[in-house]
């Protein structure tokens, strides 16, 4: 069986923080979620396995990922 999720990149933010970005292979979005949350993060959407925002394919990338994270902290 193949999983329905594959993942694509690990990108870490300015924050320490490692967020994965998968690619859901039957709907082509992106899903980014937390993977790993840095030492000295504060923020408290970003723990591990938080899902920060779902993408079109392909249309994702670093500096977005690191605006996204962005705009969940200030809300
Ligand atoms: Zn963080």
């Amino acid at each position: 069986m193949q999983s329905p999720f594959e993942l694509r990149t690990l990108t870490a933010l300015s924050c320490g923080c490692v967020v994965a970005d998968f690619h859901a292979r039957m709907m082509h979005v992106e899903l980014v979620s937390v993977e790993a949350q840095g030492p000295h993060c504060e923020l408290e959407n970003h723990r591990a396995g938080q899902v920060l925002g779902l993408g079109v394919s392909d249309e994702l990338d670093t500096h977005q990922l690191d605006m996204l994270a962005a705009t969940q902290t200030a809300a």
